[in-house]
């Protein structure tokens, strides 16, 4: 069993009794432990802004990006020991290990092309130069965007450990914060492990980089106004830390990415085995069982035309008769299990809380054939509801099932419908347009873009060619309004902002062009 530790101001450090431990939840075995108790919160927050702050100021923007291609690098060079660790701890299959470690890496690279593009500045320019009064022509205003003096502190959900950790990270230290980053504690190994190979690479100037494996104590407490956190994880949680008094106190800025009720629309010209029919089979398929269906980002929620059910229903199951769950470690197992047992607790009670107004139509949450599960591990099988025209489905709206569960809605094939049952989730991360039907698709897209950070269409010019449903991408924003938590993340350059002051600057517009850039 491995111990892991911090590391905080500047060295590894062990955190005291108790420890919490960390299992494979296709086995249950215990494989790590770890605590962050006793760990000077207070003096980790200091740290970051006196000493990591200022080496990070000192670079220019090309500096910091060379920084991540630098961390990308060393990552992907341990990315086999990465991917074990991974399937041990979460539960990963080898690919879903890769989705998560590959985004991450390429994250980190996708940032350093960006720090290289910006050069050698250390602010952002936002916008062009402005006259003020035609009358005064030296003086001008020009809005800047400059990195906070602060820290940002970064706290992430238990499915993505790498992708999480290191997304973040990347739009913070571009921008010019220092981080404190804490992964979800239980699966919190394979973030620990990609910390040791950062700070073994002696990549980062001092202070910049500090990693706490468990609870992060009081260090919240301390947030000022010139701190950020940026969360995900559950609403409950996001709504919790949005509370704390620091951040009330401080005014610091809080970035929430939560659940997420996200949709796919199936248009009303789509049929049967054609090629955007297929394109919703395979990626209803993807989105309920990569990483088990544990991801923010999957289709919870599946609006078809009411003619178009039965079919979708049978071939969603063909599909899904396919996927093998079983111990990520066997030769042709699919889907692993559930993180914890506290998830698969949860996967239950969410079903049965669906049942209520959706008929099961595809598998059972008590029955799972697990391979090489040997009566032990945290499987779960996919499970596929189903929703009547004039049933009021509630819950499908409110409760997220984390796991491998998505329901089908039926509706009337109009835009109005469709737009009104995507609302219903209260604002997602993303929604899935499949339709060819221009009339249908300028109707439906304005309505579904006010409710989601993301919207993807799929129509047939590019039904062989679209980006996954549930994949983010970091030139794209990642968030969404209300229910998601209000967030917004990655989207190039526009992902450094929240770690950034934006400042309108007036005065002589020579002087101003040489000084700020
Ligand atoms: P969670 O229970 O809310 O935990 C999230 C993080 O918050 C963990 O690191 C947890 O640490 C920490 N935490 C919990 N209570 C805290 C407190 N009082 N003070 C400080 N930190 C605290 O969520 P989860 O179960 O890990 O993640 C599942 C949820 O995340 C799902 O609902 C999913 O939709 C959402 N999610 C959203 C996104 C997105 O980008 N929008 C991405 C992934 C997941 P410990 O583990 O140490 O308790």
């Amino acid at each position: 069993m491995v111990r892991l530790k911090n590391y905080v101001l500047d060295r590894w450090q062990e955190g005291q009794a108790p420890f919490r431990t960390l299992v494979d939840p296709a086995t249950e075995q215990v494989v790590a432990e770890t605590s962050s108790n006793g760990l000077d919160f207070a003096g980790i927050l200091t740290h970051a802004r006196t000493v990591g702050g200022p080496g990070l100021r000192s670079l220019t923007f090309a500096e910091r990006g060379a920084l991540l291609k630098a961390m990308s690098r060393a990552l992907h060079a341990q990315r086999d020991r990465l991917l074990d660790v991974a399937m041990t701890n979460g539960g990963n299959t080898r690919s879903d290990a890769k989705f998560d470690i590959d985004g991450a890496t390429f994250t980190l690279s996708h940032y350093a092309r960006i720090g290289a593009a910006l050069g050698d500045q250390k602010l952002l320019a936002d916008g062009e130069s402005q006259v003020i009064n035609p009358a005064m022509a030296r003086f001008h205003g020009r809005h800047f965007w400059a990195p906070l003096r602060g820290a940002a502190v970064h706290i992430n959900a238990f499915n993505f450990p790498a992708w999480g950790t290191f997304e973040k990270a990347a739009c913070a230290l571009l921008a010019g914060m220092p981080i404190i980053t804490k992964p979800a504690t239980s699966t919190s190994w394979l973030a620990y492990e990609m910390s040791r190979i950062v700070v073994d690479a002696e990549i980062l100037p001092a202070g910049a980089f500090q990693f706490i494996g468990a609870g992060v104590g009081d260090l919240l407490d301390h947030l000022t106004g010139q701190d950020v956190l940026a969360f995900t994880g559950s609403a409950d949680t996001g709504a919790l830390l949005r509370g704390v008094a620091g951040h009330v106190s401080g005014s610091a800025r809080v970035n929430v990415e939560a659940d997420s009720l996200n949709a796919l629309v199936v248009g009303p010209d789509v049929e049967r085995r054609d090629a955007v029919y297929d394109a919703v089979v395979r990626n209803i398929t993807t989105e309920m069982t990569q990483k088990a269906g544990q991801k923010c980002t999957a289709i919870r929620r599946i609006m078809v035309p009411a003619g178009l059910v039965d079919a979708l229903v049978e071939d969603v199951g063909e599909s899904l008769d396919r996927i093998r769950v079983g111990v990520p470690t066997v030769k042709g197992v699919r889907m692993g299990p559930l993180t914890t047992a506290g998830q698969l607790r949860d996967y239950r009670e969410g079903v049965a809380k669906l049942a209520r107004v959706a008929r099961i139509v595809y598998g059972s949450p008590s029955e799972v054939c697990a391979e090489g599960a040997e009566g032990k591990g945290y499987f779960a099988a996919p499970v596929l509801l189903q929703v009547d025209a004039d049933t009021d489905a509630g819950p499908v709206h409110d409760h997220e099932v984390f796991g491998p569960v998505a329901t089908v809605l039926a509706y009337d094939g109009s835009a109005a419908a469709a737009g009104a049952l995507v609302a219903r989730g209260k604002g997602s991360l993303v929604t899935s347009v499949f339709s060819s039907d221009r009339d249908f698709l300028g109707e439906l897209l304005p309505e579904v873009a006010a409710w989601n950070g993301r919207v993807l269409t799929v129509d047939k010019k590019v039904a062989d060619q679209a980006t996954p449903h549930g994949m983010v991408l970091p030139g794209l924003l990642h968030g969404g309004p209300g229910r998601a938590g209000g967030g917004a993340e990655l989207g190039g350059e526009r992902g450094l902002h929240f770690y950034m002051n934006r400042t309108a600057v007036q005065g002589n517009r020579a002087l101003i062009a040489k000084l700020l850039g």
